[in-house]
């Protein structure tokens, strides 16, 4: 294959962190291999395979793709296929040392636990894996839990935006990537989920990184204010097909000046902004997360609790 230029995201990092950077995004399946990192000036540029938190447009060399690879996703020691290929499941998992599992996902993410079913094309029968994030363990069921890597770096803005000390609410917990990653500044951090195989992963999660600051609930959200909890300095609202209705739940468990992170998918531009508007007059700070299919993205709305 002949070298060619093409435009495609990616982050700008200082060299010292760009090994470091390279390798998260390659754990999280977002360095995108097509291309050839390259320097500018004294930074590194490091070639995404979508539209992250920071990401900006370069033009890259391309590198010669073996083409008997299938496109896939990594989460931990799984790849998850686009296509129903057991041989190319085959070749894939013979390829990558680092891999248990090739997995094929048979409906999309659905019902309320926003679970998958999936077919395994190769490897070991499983839908477990453990996933690296930022130094912190994650064991995740894709079959019984949702779980996506490609969220990491917005854990870590949050984490970036916060004070030590605070109280966190993460309503829609999942396994707890994001409960626990802000538990590392979070005075304590209350993480409720309806599942309760996430919840029982959320539990051995706790175990696995040792935080001692994660109080996991069993429960729907929509309880959550009923049981008197003390107002929160942050509240995070991952659940993006259904968060807007929990708005007035959020709102009511935040403090006065405390920020709420909605999850949304639109399909406009402040399409969520007169729910926003019913519960709060702070500020309000929107950003696209990423694509989801044409013409829809993943927003996070940051919210400031006023009024
Ligand atoms: N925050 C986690 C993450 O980033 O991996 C999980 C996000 S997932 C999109 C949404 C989660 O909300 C699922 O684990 C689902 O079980 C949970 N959920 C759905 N409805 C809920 C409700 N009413 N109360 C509490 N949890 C709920």
């Amino acid at each position: 294959m002949v070298d060619v230029d093409a435009e495609q995201w990616c982050l700008v990092v200082e060299k010292r962190e760009a090994e470091q950077t390279r390798r998260r995004l390659l754990e999280e399946g977002l360095l995108d291999r097509r291309y050839k990192p390259r320097s500018e000036g004294d930074a590194v540029l490091l070639p995404v395979t979508e539209e992250i938190a920071g990401a900006t447009r370069r033009t890259f060399v391309t590198v010669p793709q073996r083409a008997d690879l299938p496109r896939h996703d990594l989460v931990g020691g799984i790849a998850i296929l686009q296509e129903d290929d057991p041989e190319a499941a085959k070749r894939l998992l013979a390829s990558r040392p680092s891999l248990h599992t090739v997995l094929f996902p048979e409906t999309p993410v659905e019902g309320e636990y926003r679970t998958r079913r999936f077919a395994v094309l190769a490897g070991t029968p499983t839908t477990r894996t453990r996933v690296t994030e930022y130094g912190l363990r994650f064991d995740v069921d894709l079959a019984h839990a949702y779980f996506s890597a490609r969220l990491s770096t917005e854990r870590q803005r949050i984490l970036g935006m916060m004070e030590e000390g605070e109280r966190v609410l993460d309503m829609f917990a999942g396994v707890g990537p994001f409960a626990i990653t802000l538990a590392r500044r979070a005075e304590l951090v209350v993480a409720a989920d309806l599942n309760p195989a996430a919840i029982h992963l959320l539990i051995q999660n706790i175990a696995l990184n040792r935080t001692g600051n994660v109080i996991p609930a069993l429960a729907d959200a929509a309880h959550l204010p009923r049981i008197g909890l003390a107002p929160f300095d942050r509240v995070v609202m991952n659940l993006p097909l259904a968060a807007p209705a929990f708005l007035p739940v959020a709102a009511a468990l935040c403090r006065e000046g405390g920020t709420i992170h909605l999850y949304a998918l639109e399909e406009r531009e402040g399409e969520y902004l007169p729910h926003i508007r019913a519960v709060t007059v702070g500020n309000v700070v929107e950003r696209q997360v990423r694509t989801y299919s044409p013409g829809k993205w993943h927003a996070v709305y940051d919210i400031e609790k006023e009024g």
